[in-house]
């Protein structure tokens, strides 16, 4: 089961990909968590490179793509054919709303892309934690991960806005896969709301 988590930066996607994980290991399924743009040795260092220098979108593409091509074949593939579950941080929804809805890259060359480099392995389940621009900022910086984010805090409201309607127009496209959760609700209820539908979801 592949499952993907995604929204604006600062909506509380670790929080919950660490209550899923918890919830499902104790039901004795074997969960791989993990994140993109990394995931990998390689997509790590790729990561840096994407976070700290400034690029053109298309170059920022390709480069998130060649990090999900190598996390694609030593981690998220063979841990689905090993029947395990894998909670992905941001996939390719988040290129999408990134890359293409907040900095102007064309969406159908973007799909393409993705579509030969992610071919059928596509998440079952996304989540959409959706959060105002605002609350979003003040989360981020009352907390944590602040370095690693500093070529996107610069990039300022407006763009986190455009990628929040961006996530909001791919949730709107897919309702069947996505789940769109108000992260603005305690942190209780929303994992209680995801306990429910993985529930629901992995007795089909
Ligand atoms: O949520 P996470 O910590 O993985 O995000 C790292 C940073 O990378 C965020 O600031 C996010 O805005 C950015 N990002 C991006 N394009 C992507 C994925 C993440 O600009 N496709």
């Amino acid at each position: 089961r592949f499952i993907s988590f995604e929204g604006i930066d600062g909506a509380g996607k670790s929080t919950q990909i660490a209550a899923a994980r918890v919830w499902l290991e104790c039901r004795g399924f074997e969960v791989v968590a993990t994140r993109e743009p990394g995931g990998t040795p390689l997509g790590e260092r790729l990561r840096e490179l994407i976070l700290q220098q400034s690029m053109a979108p298309d170059t920022e593409a390709l480069l998130i793509n060649a990090a999900r091509a190598e996390h694609l074949a030593t981690v998220i593939r063979p841990a689905l054919e090993r029947g395990a579950w894998v909670l992905c941080d941001r996939f390719a929804d988040s290129t999408l709303a990134y890359q293409g809805y907040a900095k102007g890259g064309d969406l159908a060359q973007l799909r393409r892309l993705q579509r030969d480099v992610v071919g059928s392995t596509l998440p079952r389940r996304t989540y959409l934690f959706d959060l105002s621009v605002s609350d979003a900022a003040a989360r981020r910086a009352a907390g944590r991960e602040q370095a690693e984010s500093d070529k996107f805090e610069r990039a300022g409201a407006s763009f986190q806005e455009r990628v929040r309607l961006g996530f909001q127009a791919l949730a709107a496209a897919e309702p069947g896969r996505f789940m769109v959760l108000d992260a603005g609700l305690p942190p209780a209820t929303i994992q209680a709301q995801i306990e429910t539908d993985l529930a629901l979801f992995h007795a089909q």
